[in-house]
């Protein structure tokens, strides 16, 4: 098994051989090909997106057949067969045949015991009907009681996710994908996915059962996926080709595609494997060798972060300061992580991530900081500072002198608060950044009477949910303006 210990950088080159020896020669002809022309093409990114899941669950690590056996009927018959052909046949509470468990219900499908559209029925009726208490920890059955029995985030429900997939109309095949590229033609303009990540391949992968793959595609463009999606960016939503009806909701899509690659015997492997190398990112798919320039980069932030993993993937040290103190990092976590449950639930106000930290409230799992935390810190030429802030307790110049800089990256934010007039003339007005700051130290501002927020923005929202959730014990009602 592969992943007996992470994946370096000194030998993650032989993940990258031993992907080649395992695709079909013609592939890997093109793909050597690619490589040497630097040509970006998504028809073969496609075609060896199709190969990384079994790649990962069948070479890298030994699985039990049976195991593999029950995913790939997820994958066929249920996911491909029965969530889309099957969804009416059933209305009722009773099961649609005599009561099966997973074992039983896989030997009745090889056995040929009942139609296909019956066992398409009950499959729709142990996931999504009255069925789906009954299956906890099925595989095949895969349900959301199955995530909430995992203790992970559990508002992310792949049912919904596939059939926002399917009704995506994979846009990329005739240039149209608005969602990366931007609706040009509206006013205001909308622009589409910032980072232009591959959002049509990734629904089509994820709806066909590459689950690996379709986060693989997202990655190419957006490896710290784990920082993105539901309930943090919509630009891909507010750019959909459907503007007059509901348009597909991507980012929900996206996270559950890396929720349930995290959810996987080793999916923390798999994803940090894929942060070092991803074969997909046909011009950058392994690390640049390290070269001895040293960035210091200031936050620990989303953009600090970001810098720091793109320095490094180009071969450069990078010393992080954060001003906050950051929790010391658990030494378990430089070792393999076979269940990831414990990293992406224990993050409660740690220092790192900068507002990630202190300024987004539950509508964000904040466990996923620990993620990229861990991406970074098992990097041996990261180190990170921290309660160190520059300015007062080191100067820019000792930046340079002391910690032997060659450059600077300020990441400490994307501006000042836009302050409308009526600042300066009214008492009892609050940014809302001092609002979450002082409620993650423990601090509150006494907000009294009813709080208008103005605005209506991520921030806004999180400082109503804080508001309304009573935490500063002093007033329970937000209103919106
Ligand atoms: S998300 Fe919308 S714009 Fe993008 S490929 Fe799907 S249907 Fe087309």
């Amino acid at each position: 098994m592969f992943f007996k210990t992470p994946c370096r950088e000194d030998n993650v080159h032989q993940l990258d051989e031993l992907f080649l020896a395992f695709i079909p020669g013609v592939l890997k002809d093109q793909l050597l090909k690619s490589r040497r022309d630097h040509i970006i093409d998504e028809e073969l990114i496609e075609k060896l997106a199709t190969y990384l899941d079994d790649f990962f669950k069948n070479s890298l690590f030994w699985v039990d057949p049976l195991v593999i056996k029950k995913i790939h009927i997820q994958r066929d018959f249920v996911q491909r067969y029965a969530l889309i052909q099957c969804q009416n046949l059933n209305e009722s509470d009773d099961p649609p045949l005599p009561f099966m468990d997973e074992d039983v219900f896989i030997k009745a499908l090889d056995n040929q015991e009942y139609s296909k559209e019956s066992l398409g029925a009950y499959a729709v009726w142990a996931i999504i009907g009255k069925g789906k208490k009954f299956f906890p920890h099925s595989i095949v059955f895969h349900s959301k009681k199955h995530q909430e029995d995992q203790a992970f985030p559990n508002d992310l429900d792949p049912s919904k996710a596939l059939s926002h997939s399917h009704y995506c109309l994979i846009c990329h095949k005739r240039d149209k994908d608005s969602c990366t590229r931007g609706l040009k033609t509206e006013t205001p303009l909308k622009e589409g996915c910032p980072l232009g990540q591959k959002i049509s391949l990734m629904h089509h992968l994820y709806r066909e059962g590459h689950v690996i793959g379709a986060l693989a595609t997202a990655m190419i463009d957006n490896p710290l996926i784990a920082a993105t999606g539901h309930r943090i960016c919509y630009d891909c939503v507010r750019s959909c080709i459907f503007q007059k009806q509901e348009p597909v909701d991507t980012p929900y899509v996206e996270s559950t595609i890396f929720n349930q690659v995290m959810q996987y015997a080793y999916g923390f492997e798999i994803y940090y494997a894929l942060s070092l190398w991803n074969p997909l990112n046909i011009s950058m798919f392994l690390p640049e060798p390290y070269h001895g320039i040293r960035i210091v980069v200031v936050g620990s932030g989303a953009s600090g972060m970001a810098s720091s993993y793109e320095l490094l993937q180009r071969g450069f040290e990078v010393i992080m300061i954060e001003g906050m103190a950051v929790s010391e990092f658990p030494k378990e976590w430089h070792l393999a992580i076979k269940d990831a449950t414990a990293l992406v639930n224990s993050n409660i106000g740690t220092g790192f991530g900068g507002i990630m930290d202190y300024g987004i409230t539950k509508r964000w799992n904040k466990g996923y900081l620990n993620v990229l935390r861990t991406l970074l810190q098992r990097r041996p030429h990261f180190t990170l500072l921290s309660g160190v802030r520059v300015g007062s307790e080191i100067t820019i110049e000792e930046v340079f002198s002391d910690l032997g800089a060659d450059k600077i990256i300020l990441a400490t934010g994307a501006g000042a608060p836009y302050v409308p007039k009526i600042y300066e003339s009214l008492k009892n007005v609050h940014f809302a950044s001092d609002y979450l700051m002082g409620l993650h130290l423990k601090n509150p501002l006494h907000l009294e009477q009813t709080t208008v927020i103005i605005g209506a923005g991520l921030t806004a929202i999180d400082s109503a949910v804080e508001i309304m959730a009573g935490r500063n014990n002093i007033y329970h009602e937000a209103k919106f303006l």
